[in-house]
């Protein structure tokens, strides 16, 4: 069966940056289910797997603009400790949602320097260009409760 929209896939993956460090891998736990054509994995390895079938094994390398984005210098701001109330100690590192004019984003506090914090609403792998081990485990039919719901339910996808 190939991969094509509206059916489950099952993959392995490996994820390495340019210089070939790992940055998040599926080996050794749960392999990663989706639906495709849903945008619930990056674009351009969506596009990668269209039409692979199950026990296929390849790399793909997917440019910033179809992968994570690229860096946007409007999205990192300074704002002042007081605003961020209620989020307890303020350290390097930390996540807050936040609403933008680019709809919510996950913001990340890379610098406190007295009383000023440094957001950054970037995705950390934004100008990053992504190489992908992939192996596919499985492609199925997609339930209807599954289509509706728009993930993929049971092993590797949700439980509920
Ligand atoms: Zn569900």
């Amino acid at each position: 069966m190939d991969i094509t929209a509206d059916r489950v896939v099952t993959i392995h993956y490996t994820l390495k940056d340019d210089g070939g460090e790992v940055l998040d891998s599926s080996a050794g736990g749960e392999p990663l289910a989706y639906i495709q054509g849903h945008g619930n994995i990056v674009t351009g390895l969506e596009k990668a797997l269209e039409g692979r079938k199950r026990g296929d094994q390849f790399t793909v390398v997917v440019a910033p603009a179809d992968g994570y984005g690229t860096r946007e210098a409007g999205l990192v701001q300074r704002v002042p400790r007081r605003s961020l109330q209620g989020a307890g100690e303020i350290r390097k590192g930390m996540q807050f949602q936040a609403n933008t004019e680019h709809g919510m984003r996950v913001f990340t506090v890379t610098g406190v320097v007295g009383d000023m914090v440094t957001l950054d609403g970037n995705h950390p792998l934004a100008d990053q260009t992504l190489h992908f081990d992939i192996e596919v485990v499985d492609v199925r039919e997609a339930s209807a409760e599954e289509l509706e719901h728009g993930h993929v339910h049971g092993p590797g996808g949700h439980h509920h």
